[in-house]
């Protein structure tokens, strides 16, 4: 029984401006699609989690809690139901690492309390907006007795590509809402570790533990929920087959996943940024399907990612 590899599930409900300000979008986010990802997408996430038996880690961005009730109500309903709540910080700072000590704890101790409000107990989990995380960022994490950290992505692919699109904005004379951090990223661990003081991608002995997010071995090619919804079958089963065959498959899917780009309203200037939002649904659908039905014919234990960490260290 406990041989048996784990998958955890988690979603970073990123709100739908966050892609506006990646992609440096003039014109601002309409605000009839404001509140689409935790209105529209949580709920086709929960479906699919219900179906497989899932319990998930929500990576909640606390000020969606504060400023929409329906949004709030879905959330709390998943609490409910044995998900787990961890903190996306309070509006999600792409910049968070550079932002002054007192800042950073605000965006930390805010979304705390958001998420505490809605579910009875305060978060243990932690994920950086856009994967940054620094030395000070995590001694915040471990003063406030957070038990892990899920936001390294020792991704090579993912790094090269995010230089590469940040790069292409500045020549177009815009700025991009997102940073590019450190590439010693790419020489993180991929299994879970406990982080050095002062350098949170060595081992180390911090009380918090880091869960870094699904690569592969070698290549480190990133298997998320985007890549997994946009790639042809043949890959996506062979990133799906290599993830599992690690003791644990740390699955990061966003919100955005399981948008339907007509449906939902998405404004064509942001889907033509954004390949996954090209995608139909039932096709984004089908890919996740596919992956969690072969990860259940491995016999894994899906757990929240609150529930791994004492198992995977
Ligand atoms: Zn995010």
């Amino acid at each position: 029984m406990p041989n048996r590899p784990i998958v955890s599930v988690s979603v970073d409900l990123d709100p739908i401006e966050c892609y506006f300000r990646i992609h440096a979008l003039p014109g601002g986010t309409p605000a009839e699609i404001r509140h689409v990802i935790l209105r529209r997408c949580l709920p086709r996430l929960a479906d699919l989690f219900a179906r497989h038996g899932v319990r998930a880690t929500f990576f909640v961005v606390g000020r969606d809690l504060e400023e929409d009730a329906d949004g709030r109500r879905i959330v709390a309903d998943l609490a409910s139901a044995g998900h787990e709540l961890a903190s996306h910080t309070h509006t999600h700072p792409y910049d968070l690492v550079r932002l002054p000590p007192p800042r950073m704890a605000e965006e930390i101790d805010r979304a705390h309390a958001a998420i505490a409000a809605v579910c009875g107990r305060p978060p243990v989990g932690f994920r950086a907006p856009g994967y940054e995380i620094s030395a000070e960022l995590i001694d915040l994490l471990c003063q406030r007795g957070y038990r892990y950290d899920s936001s390294t992505f020792p991704a090579i692919p993912y790094y090269l590509a995010k230089a590469t699109v940040m790069g292409l904005i500045r020549l177009a004379g815009r700025r991009s809402g997102s940073i590019l951090g450190s590439p010693a990223v790419l020489r993180a661990p991929r299994t879970p570790y406990r982080p050095a003081a002062g350098s949170p991608y060595r081992r180390g002995d911090l009380p918090i533990v880091e869960l870094p997010i699904a690569v592969t071995p070698w290549l480190r090619l990133h298997v998320i929920g985007t890549t997994l919804v946009i790639a042809p079958e043949w890959l996506r089963r062979r990133l799906t087959a290599a993830a599992l065959a690690a003791r644990f498959f740390n699955l990061e899917l966003h919100g955005i996943d399981l948008a339907d780009a007509e449906a939902d309203g998405i404004p064509a200037r942001l889907v033509a940024k954004q390949p996954d939002l090209r995608v139909p649904l039932a096709r984004k659908l089908a890919a996740l399907d596919a992956t969690l039905n072969e990860a259940r014919s491995q016999n894994v234990r899906f757990l929240p990612l609150q529930d791994a960490v004492s198992e995977t260290i």
